[in-house]
């Protein structure tokens, strides 16, 4: 893509950015050091390698919308642990109601009455009657797609060209030149994709509509705005023409809200008023207790209880899990749901988000960056093209890798974590008007030294 910013002056900003962030944090440095021995490349889980500086901040302790690193830096954290931290790190109610239940059983494998309870205020936000419980929504979509395969009788699924809906081996596919392909560097994949899967870019209802007439799709697995290659938003009309096409070719229509929870205490489901035949979510529904939840329709829940009563020892080994819908997640959900995530708090959390955009898009203003910031409640992002793109495939091509390094790093540098692999961030029930606006001051100087 067309530069934004002077390469030359990029790398020598980029220089002194590592150099600060290596003086700064020698504990994170021998921290890293000792995990080289134990843990693949030095780190808990891959993605942890992807940070900006040249290893990992290790923390020490988080609390609300901050966090400590074992160097004894205080950061605001935007990141919030991408979305699974929304409520702000260990929230009392969450933490009280966690100890309580850790104390008197966590997992049994018979319900407790707090599912009453989630299920109830599940209704109450989504509008689908019926829901089940899983421990990651990447666990709560495939569990989705096997129902709507079983009750469909279908083979595949549509999703959209640079969607990410977890590790779900159907969704990682994206489009090359209108071809559909495995996502480049995509690890081990199960089979090719394009067996498992019909794939379209977002917006696009002319193609939505020529993969839907094979009449072989079970569901489409949405994302109602994309949230992980950038924010995405979708056309004025789009999910009207997604809905009709949808239920036009018998296809059943999932909305994955795991992100676009930030939308409202009803994600984009009930901000937009979208009509899902299945819901999913995970991360943030139990402050960051392993949970997640699929909600389905009252014609589905009869479908698929119907089957469960014909085949005597239904096969339910694909859908399920030992842990999924254990007491300890349960107990966290309710406190969460209840006490945290409530509809007062996602009022000043989305005030925030506007405050964020508005800050990010004054400095981009003062300093003739050709930049955009696109949001949806409390979420917002910064693009370094000056129009938003409107699909995944736009959404990779205008993608700078070298400079969104940059930005995290001045951002980390100056005591602000924002969301890896976009220029995002999220605000929680506990992040304040002084947190907003310390990004915006860091980001104006940022801009500013980058135009220089
Ligand atoms: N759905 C969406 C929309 C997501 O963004 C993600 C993770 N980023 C997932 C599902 C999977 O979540 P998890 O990794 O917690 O299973």
């Amino acid at each position: 893509m067309e530069s934004t910013v002077d390469r030359t002056r990029l790398r020598e900003l980029m220089d002194r950015e590592l150099a600060r962030f290596e003086a700064d944090h020698p504990k994170s440095r021998e921290l890293f050091e000792r995990s080289k021995k134990n843990l693949l490349a030095g780190v808990p889980m891959p993605w942890m390698t992807e940070w900006a500086g040249s290893f990992p901040v290790f923390v020490s302790e988080a609390q609300g919308a901050r966090f400590t690193d074992v160097d004894g830096r205080e950061y605001v954290d935007l990141c919030l642990g991408d979305t699974g931290g929304m409520t702000g790190h260990s929230p009392k109610e969450s933490v009280a109601a966690i100890a309580e239940q850790a104390a008197k059983g966590i997992t049994l494998m018979l319900p407790t009455e707090d599912s009453i309870f989630v299920g109830a205020e599940m209704e109450r936000r989504f509008g689908l009657p019926y829901w089940q419980f899983a421990l990651t929504a990447t666990d709560a979509n495939r569990f989705t797609i096997r129902l709507a395969r079983q009750i469909t009788g279908r083979p595949k699924i549509l999703v959209y060209s640079w969607c990410y809906h977890g590790s779900v081996d159907e969704t990682i596919i994206i489009l090359e030149d209108g071809v559909p392909t495995k996502r480049p560097g995509n690890v081990g994949p199960a089979v090719d994709p394009t067996e498992t899967t019909r794939v379209v870019e977002f917006n696009d209802v002319e193609a939505l509509e020529e993969a839907l007439a094979h009449e072989d799709v079970a569901c489409v697995l949405a994302e109602p705005a994309l949230t992980n290659i950038g924010i995405v938003l979708p056309d004025p009309g789009y999910h009207d023409a997604l809905r009709e096409l949808t239920r036009r070719y018998g296809t059943y229509l999932v909305i994955d809200e795991t992100h676009t929870i930030c939308a409202g205490p009803g994600g984009a489901t009930k901000a937009w008023g979208l009509q899902p035949d299945f819901v999913t979510i995970g991360k943030p529904l139990a402050a960051g207790v392993p949970a997640a939840s699929y909600g389905m329709s009252e014609e589905i829940a009869r479908q698929i209880e119907a089957y469960m009563q014909s085949v005597p020892a239904t096969d339910v080994g694909g859908v399920g899990g030992t842990l999924s819908g254990n007491a300890l997640s349960l107990a966290a959900m309710r406190a969460t749901l209840e006490h945290v995530l409530t509809d007062e708090a996602f009022e000043r959390m989305i005030e925030l988000g506007e405050r964020w955009n508005d800050g990010v898009k004054a400095a981009i203003d003062a300093h003739g960056l050709p930049w955009n910031v696109q949001r949806i409640g409390c979420r917002a992002e910064y693009w370094f093209t000056p129009t938003p793109p409107r699909n995944g495939g736009e959404a990779a091509a205008a993608e700078d890798h070298e400079l969104m390094r940059f930005t995290h790093l001045y951002a980390l540098n100056r005591g602000i974590l924002l969301t890896p692999f976009h220029n995002m961030a999220l605000m929680s029930p506990a992040t304040t008007e002084e947190d907003v606006d310390a990004h915006s001051q860091v980001f104006d100087e940022m801009a500013a030294e980058l135009v220089a």
